[in-house]
């Protein structure tokens, strides 16, 4: 952590913008293209790797998710990043802490109704995050929908001084959203996986068309149901910016579509935006 801060105060000492990419690990294209587009708009990029286990609620979860460290490595010094922040579970806890984070109705929905004290485990290692690096912008994907909104809410609430940069998901050829937990599924279950973005984009046609969200929302809990490999979790129609679950449609306002399905034993999320 001493060497994070060392090397942030360089950077703004002298003079350079700093952009700040937190991951988990086992990096993959939609990983590569937020450190592309802080190198694009930044002199300097810190990227952090940490399986932070205050964001787990499931211990197995945790003791598989993919690490892969030294091909890591290799992939972020191709892709324009300049520091690497590896931390050790202590580094980052030397105590447990005891600070709680409460997002209020963004937090009652989905992921943070799903798995408890997600969000707070994530508001906490970002802000610790931000607090050691003080980037001038940090890098999310949109792949983590909720996770964007309460990053922007912590933000907003702790008046953390930086702009935060956006990302689209990144999807294999076949639809799926790049996760590192897509490493875990079987090639049974990898050959299925893509019907979580067809459910999505067929929802998302049905809510163009102003389908009302309930039925939207049934069919498609019906369709990943319809396959036997599928437990699906939840699928929301939500207000993209309160992401909470709509009655109806109101014009000018986008409209998130999250899903969230068990698959063989990995848990899949993904979204899509209807403007
Ligand atoms: P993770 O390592 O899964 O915690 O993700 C680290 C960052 O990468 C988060 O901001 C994610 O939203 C983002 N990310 C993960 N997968 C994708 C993807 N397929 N497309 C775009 N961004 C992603």
């Amino acid at each position: 952590m001493a060497q994070l801060r060392a090397f942030a105060e360089g950077s703004r000492q002298a003079g350079r913008r700093l952009g700040l990419v937190p991951t988990m690990g086992a990096l993959h294209a939609g990983h590569l293209q937020l450190v592309a587009a802080a190198a694009a708009a930044c002199d300097d990029v810190v990227a952090s790797i940490f399986v932070n286990p205050t964001q787990f609620n499931n211990a197995d979860d945790l003791r598989l998710y993919p690490r892969l460290p030294e091909q890591d490595t290799a992939l972020l010094a191709g892709a324009g990043c300049t520091a690497l922040f590896m931390p050790g579970v202590e580094e980052v806890y030397p105590q447990p802490t005891v600070l709680r984070f409460d997002f209020g109705p963004l937090e009652r929905v989905m992921e943070g109704a799903h798995r408890p004290g997600h969000f707070n485990g994530v508001a906490t290692v970002v802000s610790k995050l931000f607090h050691m690096a003080r980037p001038h912008a940090a890098y999310f994907g949109q792949k983590d929908f909720q996770q964007v909104a309460i990053v922007r809410q912590l933000i907003a609430d702790l008046s953390f001084d930086l702009e935060l940069v956006v990302a689209p998901t990144i999807r294999e050829a076949d639809g799926l959203a790049m996760s590192s937990r897509n490493r875990r599924l079987s090639p049974e279950a990898r050959a299925v996986a893509p019907l979580i973005y067809q459910v999505l984009q067929t929802a998302a046609q049905q809510v163009r068309q102003g389908v009302p969200p309930a039925q939207v929302q049934a069919q498609a809990l019906a369709a990943l149901a319809a396959e036997p490999q599928f437990t699906p979790e939840y699928v929301e129609v939500a207000d993209a910016q309160t992401l909470q679950p709509l009655a109806g449609y109101e014009a000018g306002r986008a409209v998130v579509l999250c899903v969230a399905a068990h698959l063989g034993g990995v848990r899949l999320i993904d979204n899509v935006v209807v403007e």
